[in-house]
């Protein structure tokens, strides 16, 4: 059995239908809360790419002869759609992911509706320069790559491919997009509204299957740019791939962010984001501030007002809108996090909230709060993807700066302070793609966003995203 609210017509969707080939290999999606299967898929075969990257080629050449104004209609219109279906999309996202309906409600759909009319709008903007040189003049042209790929995670499966097919579609090129194998439906409403919306059949393929389809796409000589969001480690292979073939990339990769609390930051705000910056998504995203460094003088208080929050936190029923924490995405995934929980304990990290009753399943874990940690500890230095926090503390400026930049990573980092000039002056220090004082992890869409070192390159979001999805062409013209 399989839920009627989730099970597609098929696995695929290409050239403006669903697709289905049972020849691909059989994987399922379940419900997290409980494990029960939900849909029942197959991983593209050949022919499914094959016909993917057809389509694909065909719209892109259609979509990019139109009026820019017109494109971004159609990605508007989108929007809207997304927008008065955000209830069923909600439920879909939180059935896949487990993610409770109160986020998805607010953060699921609705940021990927932003994204798709922010990018409508400037789709019309987007002009080149004139450069005067005497007699002769040049201009440049922005012109679209091609077919792009994008490659999806399972945190924010709707949002990844709004987030990447709007700035590319904007831009005239056309997209396939592979969700995660782990939570695969979502992005095949996406595929449905926007033909709803207008978009030639094509424009906008989805494939499914695990990293092999991936791999596959990567390094196909049609596919002119690849934006994939996931592990560091699947960054380097798919960057990798891409560069066989020379062709455009963005990683938006992994982290292990830095949250700086400062003797003088507003406590209860400061408590707020770390809670919210560790536990919303049960700990699941990428930019979270997983290493939250608090100075001496505000240590006890910040931690007895954590604890104090974490204990009120409301388990459950994802479905229930009172929930607050629902399960992480899977079993397989809770014993990645377990592990770690267990290491902090024997690497010396203490406890200082107690495990929090959860519901029957084997996908659920308790959020927690480890103090006392220092940074040769594998919970400060490896990105666990779970709700669990790790406090530790520092005693000035510079030292908190060294240490919060002590990692391969550079994703995010958020600093607590009611002394502007400070905030200022550590956020230009640190070695982070996107930053925030006194607030943690809000992400609008027209806030570029993306990492440093190895959390990855490129930029979403903002005009910043327009960069990586075209290309210019400078053209002289001789007047004489
Ligand atoms: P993952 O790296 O395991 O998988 C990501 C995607 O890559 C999946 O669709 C997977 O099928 C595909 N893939 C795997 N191997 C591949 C290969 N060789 N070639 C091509 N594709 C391949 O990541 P995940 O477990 O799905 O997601 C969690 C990770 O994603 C975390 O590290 C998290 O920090 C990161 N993430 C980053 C951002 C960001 O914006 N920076 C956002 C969300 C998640």
């Amino acid at each position: 059995m399989t839920d009627p609210r989730c099970q597609p017509a098929a696995s695929h969707f290409v050239d403006g239908r669903p697709l289905e080939d049972t020849a691909g290999t059989a994987f399922e999606s379940r419900y997290p809360a409980t494990g029960e299967v939900i849909a029942r898929l197959h991983a593209a075969t050949a022919a499914v790419i094959d016909s993917a990257l057809g389509s694909a080629r065909s719209a892109q050449a259609e979509w990019a002869g139109l009026p820019p104004a017109q494109r971004g209609r159609v990605l508007r219109r989108a929007a809207d759609i997304m927008r008065t279906r955000n209830r069923a999309l909600s439920e879909l996202e939180t059935l896949d992911t487990g993610k409770p309906i109160s986020e998805t409600l607010v953060a699921d759909a609705a940021s990927g509706a932003d994204c798709l009319e922010y990018f409508g709008g400037l789709a019309a903007t987007l002009t080149g320069e004139h450069i005067p040189l005497g007699r002769d003049w040049a201009y440049t042209r922005r012109e679209p790559l091609g077919v792009c790929l994008g490659i999806g995670a399972w945190n924010y499966p709707i949002q990844i491919a709004s987030w990447k097919a709007a700035p590319a579609l904007a831009c005239g090129n056309a997209m396939i997009f592979k969700p995660s194998e782990v939570t695969p439906l979502s992005a095949l409403s996406l595929a449905g509204i926007l033909i709803e919306a207008g978009a030639p059949p094509g424009l906008f393929n989805v494939v499914q299957g695990m990293g092999e389809t991936g791999a596959a796409l990567a390094a196909h000589p049609d596919i002119a740019k690849v934006s994939l969001t996931g592990s560091v480690p699947t960054g380097r292979k798919v960057a990798g791939a891409a560069a066989g073939g020379l062709r455009h990339v963005t990683m938006e990769l992994g982290g292990k962010s830095p949250i700086l609390v400062f003797d003088d930051a507003d406590l209860e705000s400061a408590v707020e984001a770390a809670l919210w910056g560790n536990f919303y998504s049960t700990g699941q995203i990428c930019s979270n501030g997983t290493r939250v460094f608090v100075q001496r003088g505000i240590r006890q208080a910040f931690l007895d007002r954590l604890a104090q929050r974490t204990a009120r936190l409301r388990i459950g029923d994802p479905l229930d809108e009172a929930t607050e924490i629902g399960p992480l995405v899977s079993a397989a995934h809770r014993e990645k996090v377990a592990r770690h929980v267990r290491l902090a304990g024997d690497e010396g990290a203490t406890r200082v909230t107690p495990p929090l009753a959860l519901p029957d399943g084997d996908a659920w874990i308790s959020p927690v709060v480890f103090a006392g940690v220092t940074d040769t500890m594998t919970l400060a230095r490896e990105e666990v993807f779970g709700p669990v926090m790790a406090v530790l503390d520092f005693a000035t400026e510079d030292e908190a700066v060294a240490r919060a930049n002590a990692t391969e990573f550079g994703l995010a980092a958020g600093v607590f302070t009611r002394d502007l000039a400070r905030a200022h002056r550590v956020v230009a220090r640190l070695q982070a793609g996107t930053c925030w004082i006194n607030a943690y992890n809000l992400t609008p869409v027209e806030m570029p966003f993306g990492g440093m070192k190895q959390s990855g390159f490129g930029r979403e979001n903002g005009r910043a995203a327009i960069e990586h999805y075209s290309q210019l062409k400078s053209v002289y013209v001789g007047m004489g």
